[in-house]
């Protein structure tokens, strides 16, 4: 044994300084967060439950029902089932989302040309059966309400998510779809 070794034995050096930086780490302000009680905003354009986008002059979906986000879900988690009107016009019959299947990707988002579907910022739900992870055409609507109401939603979709038919110059072709589903 050294010399130098030798001291720190007996006057217990090592204890002293594992000691002092447990006192320095009790007096240092914690940079965690005591999650649920201290919860942090969310950051805009996060992603979190799924929402079906409303349109607020008619109040129903934008959805048309084309199936490009169902095509392009790398989890093959969204189910659409359409039907014709008497108008030879397709209806969304059927919209649905197995929520516990999704991986947050927003390809979905991406990939509607209409700006139909979001992702809202609500990431706090749980639930105990499979069934409440299903979320329904009237379900993904009320997300909208709840989650994207006002402002909130128009600036998610201008900031974030523009719809695609925005970039390609198809105002046009969204107004005729909507004034045919009315
Ligand atoms: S976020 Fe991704 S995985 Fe989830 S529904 Fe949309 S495309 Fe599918
Ligand atoms: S891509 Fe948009 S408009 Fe087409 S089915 Fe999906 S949500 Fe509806």
């Amino acid at each position: 044994m050294t010399a130098n070794e030798l001291i720190k034995k007996v006057f217990f050096i090592e204890i002293l300084q594992g000691l002092a930086l447990t006192f320095k780490h009790m007096v240092t302000p914690a940079v965690t967060r005591q999650y649920p009680k201290e919860k942090r905003e969310p950051f805009p354009g996060s992603r979190g439950l799924h929402a079906l986008v409303k349109d607020p002059e008619t109040g129903k979906e934008k959805c048309v029902g084309c199936g490009l986000c169902a095509a392009i879900c790398p989890s093959q988690c969204i189910h659409i089932y359409t039907s014709e009107d008497e108008n030879h016009k397709k209806v969304v019959d059927r919209y649905e989302i197995e929520v516990l299947r999704c991986v947050y990707c927003a390809y979905c988002v991406e990939a509607c040309p209409f700006g139909a579907i979001a992702l809202t910022d609500h990431f706090e739900y749980s639930g105990y059966t499979r069934k409440e992870f299903y979320y329904t055409k009237e379900r993904l609507l009320e997300n909208w309400d709840k989650y994207m109401a006002g402002d909130k939603g128009k600036m998610y979709l201008e900031k974030f998510w523009r719809p695609k038919a925005v970039d390609f110059g198809a105002q046009q072709v969204i107004k005729e779809e909507e004034r045919t589903r009315q």
